[in-house]
């Protein structure tokens, strides 16, 4: 049985922030493995044309190959949930997952942000006792925009932004301790690659960054054309 843990995004690209929170899991022994779970298109992120999740798993393979080898051969990507019938949710991809893979484990990664709005989701207390989370802090200023990025949408009555959320952890919640923060989004890295520019290597894998200029990724009036 391998304790597998299940950290979602939609990797537009995948970043240096998300790969730090995948290697502080596996060198804490958090879990045996990090799946990194390429999301299907999310409502919430409507305003936008997300790339296709083929190129997205292609990114986020490309950053995984970049992690030390101890690392590396701990983190997978996974385009489980985006196989499954949609509308998807966390809590449906996770009683997937266990139908699935039954001999293993599944526990949720989060950030500090999502909790705020962690009590909207669809079956909070199924997730928490069920699977239990992994939860990371999100410095105040370090790219934590509340509720971003989850599907599963906001809740009007969650703290607001700038409330300690981390006091108020509720049981099935462990903390991630000791992760590095990395002041970086994929809305940033958007940006930079549409204005011409490549960021830092400490902001996102070279290999990543030769992946969306070689296919063109972000660049004003292109991008739409492949979604
Ligand atoms: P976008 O800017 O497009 O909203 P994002 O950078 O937040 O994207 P996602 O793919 O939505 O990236 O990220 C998945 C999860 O990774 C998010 O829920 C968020 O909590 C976390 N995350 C994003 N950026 C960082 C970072 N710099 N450090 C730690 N965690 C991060």
């Amino acid at each position: 049985m391998s304790r597998i843990a299940v950290f979602g995004g939609t990797f537009d690209p995948p970043h240096r922030g998300h790969l730090a929170i995948a290697g502080a899991i596996v060198r804490q022994r958090m879990a045996d493995e990090v799946w990194l779970m390429v999301s299907p298109e999310n409502p919430f992120k409507q305003g936008r044309r997300i790339t296709p999740e083929w190129m997205r798993v292609e990114m986020a393979e490309r950053a995984v190959g970049s992690l030390p080898e101890e690392v590396r051969s701990r983190v997978r990507v996974s385009d489980f949930e985006a196989r499954l019938p949609k509308p998807t949710y966390t809590v449906t991809t996770l009683r997937a997952l266990r139908k699935a893979y039954p001999d293993d484990e599944f526990v949720l990664v989060i950030g500090e942000d999502n909790l705020r709005s962690f009590a909207g989701w669809r079956g909070p207390e199924e997730i928490l006792h069920d699977y239990g989370v992994i939860v990371y802090p999100r410095e105040e200023g370090v790219s934590a925009r509340p509720g971003s990025g989850k599907k599963d949408g906001p809740d009007p009555s969650a703290p607001e932004e700038g409330e300690d959320t981390l006091s108020k952890t509720p049981s099935g919640c462990v903390i991630l301790k000791g992760v590095s923060m990395v002041d970086v989004s994929s809305t940033a890295l958007r940006e930079a690659f549409a204005d011409g520019r490549v960021p830092d290597t400490a902001l996102i894998p070279a290999a990543v960054s030769g992946y969306i200029i070689s296919h063109a990724l972000y660049r004003r009036g292109i991008h739409s054309a492949l979604s």
